[in-house]
């Protein structure tokens, strides 16, 4: 339930109402919408009498919120919410890419992409630690020895580290990382959602295999219930019956996420095609499309990864896609093509 307040509430009036609401064991979440200040109600408010509300001096309006995701709704909250990473914004008109190879491998790799990227303009750095392989004789990433190698390309460049957990038992040696990276596999995995918010840290939330949009934002919800404002949704591509792709890359999701939440979203082209000459027409469909940032796989040596090659730029790749995705950002948003 919203309540939409007239302009310049009476301060009294206000705290008796939200006295009032909290009494109930309502959550109350307060935003500004364009000209009206707004109470987002969470909790069960089916004992709250809206004719009630409705008839004090200082409501314009009370509305029900149809979908069981309250935070996260745009309705709850109308602007959109800006992530800040470091010295990066995410989301409102900020625009960011995190790129880096799908694994960690060694210092040596993951430092030179790490000066690579940034070169290009990236100011993310991924790298994966823990990885969620099809196969258990896969490569199953560097582990403990991964984040402290990504620490160390952080070190020497600056870039904030995005990196995935798997587990909650993992989560002690996230502490430095900058985004925790919660993977397709995982985004159902409640028990895990509710822990990471309350931490207080921005969330990369992936979306499933297989699951609606509905569904990505109540797993939204898990995370913002616990505190954690900080959620960046991912589109990387969904199952269908195409194969010639890895998955479906769901453009449409930027444009409907948009319209549902007011968090940022951004696309990963590459697990979305598993193919690296794709990477850069998708990255520029979602830059079109209003993502509010790209997460890409680049690696150095692609035909040598541990992981993901096939779907992996090579830094020249990269730099040039990056050059594209600045021109269509100026060409579409008026703006200076930055990418912060
Ligand atoms: C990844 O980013 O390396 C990854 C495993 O992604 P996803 O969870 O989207 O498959
Ligand atoms: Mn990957």
């Amino acid at each position: 339930m919203i309540v939409i307040l007239k302009e310049h509430p009476n301060p009294k009036q206000l705290d008796n109402l939200k006295a009032w609401l909290t009494s109930m064991g309502l959550k109350i979440h307060e935003s500004d919408g364009v000209n009206h200040q707004i109470l987002g109600l969470v909790g069960d408010t089916s004992r709250v009498d809206i004719d009630l509300i409705q008839a004090l001096d200082i409501v314009e309006d009370v509305k029900r919120i149809q979908e069981p995701y309250k935070n996260a709704n745009r309705k709850f909250h109308p602007r959109d919410t800006v992530v800040t990473v470091g010295d990066t914004r995410i989301g409102g008109g900020h625009f960011a890419v995190i790129a880096g190879p799908c694994s960690v491998e060694s210092e040596e790799q993951i430092v030179g992409i790490a000066k690579a990227v940034k070169a290009a303009g990236a100011t993310l750095l991924r790298g994966g630690a823990f990885k969620p392989r099809t196969s258990p004789y896969a490569f199953q990433g560097l582990r403990a020895t991964g984040i402290e190698l990504l620490l160390e390309a952080k070190r020497e460049t600056g870039l904030p580290i995005v990196t995935e957990i798997m587990d909650l038992s993992q989560l002690n040696l996230f502490e430095d990382v900058d985004v925790i990276q919660v993977g397709a596999r995982n985004m159902q995995n409640f028990e895990m959602l509710k822990e990471l918010g309350h931490l207080h840290k921005p969330i990369l939330l992936k979306r499933g295999l297989a699951n609606t949009l509905q569904e990505l934002l109540m797993s939204a919800e898990y995370i913002m219930s616990g505190g954690d404002c900080e959620v960046i949704l991912c589109e990387r591509g969904i199952r269908t019956f195409e194969n010639y792709t890895r998955n479906t890359m769901d453009v449409s999701a930027i444009p409907a996420l948009h319209t549902l939440t007011h968090l940022p979203v951004i696309a990963d082209p590459s697990h979305a095609t598993g193919r690296s000459a794709m990477v850069r027409p998708m990255a520029l469909a979602a830059v079109a499309a209003g993502a509010d940032g790209l997460i890409i796989e680049v690696h150095n040596d692609p035909q040598h990864a541990l992981c993901d090659g096939p779907q992996s730029q090579t830094p020249e790749e990269f730099a040039g896609t990056m050059e594209k995705i600045k021109q269509v950002r100026k060409l579409l948003f008026d703006g200076n093509g930055g990418v912060e």
